[in-house]
């Protein structure tokens, strides 16, 4: 059996950033990571990371902006926390190696981004999180831990409520490993793929959360699925919200420039949600453009020049060729709302820790909450190195005096047995079938304009393939790689996700940030200014609520 004293489980920035705390608080340290580390979701970022530096900006900005954008749902507490340490993080990851690109004057270049009241998103050209990432790797030095890559978590242990370690699967091998920990950080990133139109990477399988939720920690505000307004049509490739902070356009089939409608004083900058509303509302009213591959709506950068466009957006110009077969120096990008992030996640206070002892969780997989019930763009890469540090931290000091971790030799079995009788079947259910289908559900009833009639009947559908996947059968029984193994691990995780998802949608009977209810079109404060917790139970998920934190900012309504 393998033993450390602090098992990071990720290693995208949030994972990379526990994990170096860890290893300066003086701990023995494991990452384990089912993908090589600069594969992480976060290398996919584009638009870049916000902080409030530079003597125009200020942090009670960027904390009013980040409290507003959450529909008055983020924590105040945390968010301001969060919004002081962005200018030291940003400077140390500058320290660390990480390339910005700079203004004329050489001071780090800062472009617009959606639903801040000052251009404060820092960037390297749009690849941001590629140049984070690498500096990270770097700083982190792959000879002050242990390495266990191509190695997917399966189940957490935990005993007397105190995590003692996980079973995990070693992809390259098909074997299975128990490593026990004091203590174990949740970093797993994303969940996307949950949705069948998404920008998330096919890894983003959200299985951190479902194990977390499989042993008892709560999932805290899964209802609040944010759509990224800019998805490529089709292939649904992120097209950065800097496309816009650049001075884009988005125009309908008219050619007008729709937004003014809808945002009247920030335009294309409004926070996600609005502007993914927008999209949707004038192609259902007809003003879209129309394709094989449904409705659409254009984003211009043509009158921005092509040196603008070339050297600012040089992956955008690179995708719109590659995947749509366009050149956005002169012709406009089709786009589409996708699924692009999850507000919710593991419930954590500002020091990563959850309801369970010894159990962490830090980056998208958790829930502070300080993006509340809209995230606004470029807060994401700050969160996951704030709080990514912060659950080092803790459970680096955690780690410190707990008591030897106590695995028993039945913890594997419990956690393989099942997997061992998928592949035991002569006939059952094909994951990838089930998938597509829960892909298929989530886009149809569970998107950004919902009702009770299609929650319900999303429901049933996702309760339907839960049944469904109690008969899931494993075909291959290879050793090495066994995607067909891992899709069946990861399809049944993002299930019990997608129900938790649903029942969270179908209970909250408002509109805030992400979740528009058409029959319930207003915010509700009164009743619904608290957090939805999440916790298995007997049959399915039950629901509790818990409280907002109110620092300075009373409610408002929230116009853009
Ligand atoms: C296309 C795209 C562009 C984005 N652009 C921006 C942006 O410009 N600005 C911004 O602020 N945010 C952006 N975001 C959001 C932001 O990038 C992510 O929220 C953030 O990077 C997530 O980091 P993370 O460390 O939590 O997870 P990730 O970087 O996704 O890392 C997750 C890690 O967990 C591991 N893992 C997962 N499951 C398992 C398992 N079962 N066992 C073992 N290991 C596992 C993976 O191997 C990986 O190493 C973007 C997101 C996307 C999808």
């Amino acid at each position: 059996m393998l033993q450390h004293e602090v098992v990071v489980v990720g290693a995208g920035l949030a994972g990379q950033r526990a994990a170096l705390a860890a290893v300066e608080a003086g701990r023995d340290v494991a990452i384990v990571s089912k993908l090589h580390p600069l594969r992480s979701h976060s290398g996919a970022a584009q638009g870049g990371i916000n902080a409030a530096v530079g003597a125009e900006d200020s942090v009670d900005t960027h904390i009013y902006d980040t409290v507003k954008g959450s529909d008055y749902l983020g924590d105040q507490d945390a968010i301001e926390f969060f919004c002081r340490e962005a200018g030291p993080t940003v400077i140390e990851m500058e320290h660390f190696g990480t390339i910005f690109s700079r203004g004329a004057d050489g001071s780090l270049a800062r472009r617009a981004f959606g639903g801040a009241g000052f251009p404060r998103t820092i960037y390297a050209a749009d690849r941001t999180g590629l140049a984070l990432l690498q500096g990270l790797w770097e700083r982190l030095g792959t000879e002050r831990f242990a390495l266990y890559e191509e190695t997917e978590l399966v189940r957490l242990v935990v005993r007397d409520g105190r995590v003692q370690g996980l079973i995990a699967l070693d992809r390259r091998r098909g074997e299975f490993e128990e490593i026990a920990a004091k203590a174990v950080v949740l970093a797993t990133g994303p969940a996307g793929r949950i949705y069948g139109r998404t920008t998330n990477a096919h890894s983003c399988t959200g299985d951190g959360l479902a194990a977390a939720y499989d042993v008892g920690a709560f999932l805290k505000d899964m209802e609040f699925v944010q759509f990224h307004p800019t998805a490529l049509l089709e292939s649904s490739i992120l097209i950065t919200e800097g496309a816009r902070g650049e001075g884009g356009y988005l125009k309908n089939a008219a050619g007008e420039r729709f937004m003014s409608k809808y945002a009247p004083h920030v335009v294309e900058l409004a926070s996600r949600d609005v502007v993914s509303r927008a999209i949707v509302t004038e192609v259902k009213e007809g003003r879209g453009l129309a394709g094989p591959y449904g409705g659409y709506v254009h984003l211009e950068l043509m009158h921005l020049g092509k040196e603008k466009v070339e050297s600012r957006l040089q992956e955008i110009c690179d995708y719109s060729r590659h995947f749509a077969g366009i050149d956005p120096v002169t012709q406009p990008i089709p786009v589409y709302p996708a699924q692009h992030y999850m507000m919710g996640g593991i419930g954590t206070n500002i020091r990563g820790e959850t309801n369970l002892a010894g159990l962490y969780a830090a980056g998208e997989a958790a829930c502070v909450s300080i993006h509340g019930a809209n995230r606004l763009g470029g807060n994401s890469l700050l969160e996951t190195l704030v709080f990514g540090k912060q659950a080092g931290i803790a459970a680096a000091a955690y780690a410190a005096a707990a008591p030897r971790p106590e695995m028993h030799a039945t913890d594997l079995e419990t956690a393989v047995a099942p997997l061992r009788a998928w592949s035991g079947r002569t006939e059952g259910e094909d994951p990838s079938a089930l998938r597509t289908e829960m892909q298929e559900t989530m886009d149809r009833y569970v998107g950004i304009y919902r009702n009770e009639a299609d929650l319900l009947e999303g429901l049933q559908r996702i309760r339907r393939l839960r049944e469904r996947f109690e008969r899931v059968r494993v075909v291959d029984r290879s050793t090495v790689y066994n995607l067909n193994l891992t899709d069946a691990i990861e399809t049944g995780n993002m299930l019990e996700l997608a129900e938790v998802i649903v029942v969270g949608a179908y209970a909250r009977l408002e509109s805030r940030g992400a979740h528009s209810r058409t029959d319930y079109p207003k915010r509700d404060d009164a009743r619904w200014m608290r957090h939805t917790m999440a916790a298995r139970g007997p049959e399915g998920p039950t629901l509790s609520y818990s409280p907002v934190a109110y620092t300075r900012w009373e409610p408002k309504e929230r116009v853009y």
